[in-house]
């Protein structure tokens, strides 16, 4: 058994990580301030002698005494990350100095979710670890970009300079269920719209690309990381690309969905194209994704169905 904390612990990835490591049997610390989480996420933990919910603010200083961390507090989608783009760029910076200083004090291992926006809108397709990334520093986005590029600079100097055992996660697009149906992200709007015959929102042309992750696959991904003993970047995502206009379609067929689609304003800085190279993951931790985006989003569909 560890003591693990998990920082957004509450949210869309981290209720799948909480509850995957509380059912390996470890001992879970939960902790987050339920800007995008919720307690239903998570209510069927809660009770469990081996889990522990804790409404803190990564910004504050947190102390505890863990085995491993987890690092996944920070809004994902755009609209969440845009609401107050300074607290993001504080959740992300200060979150991490925070987490990183409790790492230490324990020589605990601790895992932060990057994600492949630290590669902006890419010029090198699929996108490498070895990648530097094409980031606007200034635009709506760079709260998030620069806050994770930041986390990721953080990660790396207080392992040179501390020795601080870390694993950086560079998430790609991720979906499943317990997604925030709010969240504006496009899995979940395009599924909510063809559920509802509502238009279904395409930005742009639709012809930017994303490859989309099941959150199953990605928390195998996860706990293989933390438990491997490679320190730098690694790419976890699913390679299956998808123009949105394709995404679109796919998703009125698998709903049945009398939908139209409409054409909307593409938002600033709005990556042209992204799909991850995941050899490393390949090579390192043995992993791959092992949903296809068909069964990943019946489950994702039946989910939202049923909250609807
Ligand atoms: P989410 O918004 O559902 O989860 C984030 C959680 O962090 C929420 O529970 C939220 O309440 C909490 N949180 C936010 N700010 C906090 C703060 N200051 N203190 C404490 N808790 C705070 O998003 P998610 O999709 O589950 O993403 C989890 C992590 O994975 C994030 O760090 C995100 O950047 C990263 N990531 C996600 C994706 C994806 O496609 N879902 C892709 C790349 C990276
Ligand atoms: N998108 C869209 N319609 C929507 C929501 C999003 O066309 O209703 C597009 C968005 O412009 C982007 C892609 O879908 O090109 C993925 O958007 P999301 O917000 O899910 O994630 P991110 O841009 O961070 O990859």
């Amino acid at each position: 058994m560890k003591r693990i904390l998990i920082t957004g612990g509450a949210g869309f990835i981290g209720s799948h990580l909480s509850e995957r490591l509380l059912n390996e049997g470890n001992d879970i610390i939960c902790l987050d301030n339920f800007f995008t989480g919720s307690k239903n996420n998570i209510r069927h933990l809660i009770g469990n002698n081996h889990f522990e919910l804790v409404r803190h603010d990564v910004i504050l200083e947190y102390l505890a005494e863990v085995d491993q961390i987890y690092n996944l507090a920070c809004p994902a989608s755009p609209i969440h990350y845009q609401y107050n783009p300074i607290k993001t760029v504080k959740t992300s910076v200060m979150g991490i100095i925070n987490m990183l200083g409790l790492a230490k004090r324990c020589k605990a291992t601790i895992l932060q979710a990057s994600t492949s926006e630290v590669y902006g809108d890419p010029k090198v397709h699929p996108q490498v670890e070895e990648y530097w990334g094409n980031v606007n520093p200034i635009g709506i986005r760079s709260c998030y970009d620069e806050g994770k590029r930041c986390a990721e600079t953080l990660m790396m100097d207080y392992h040179r300079q501390n020795n601080v055992d870390i694993r950086i996660a560079r998430i790609f697009n991720t979906y499943g269920p317990r997604m925030a149906i709010n969240d504006g992200r496009v899995v979940s709007n395009f599924i909510v719209q063809a559920l509802k015959n509502e238009p279904i929102t395409v930005y742009g042309q639709g012809n930017q690309t994303r490859a989309f992750c099941y959150v199953a696959d990605l928390v195998d991904a996860l706990i293989k990381l933390m438990n491997s003993d490679y320190t730098m970047p690694m790419n976890l995502g699913n390679p299956e690309e998808y123009t949105i206009l394709d995404f679109a379609k796919l998703i009125i067929e698998l709903t049945n969905s009398n939908s139209e689609i409409i054409f909307k304003e593409l938002p600033a800085d709005d990556p042209v194209q992204r799909e991850p190279n995941i050899s490393l993951a390949k090579e390192k931790l043995g992993w791959q994704p092992s949903t296809s985006v068909r069964d990943g989003l019946l489950s994702t569909i039946k989910y939202f169905e049923e909250i609807i």
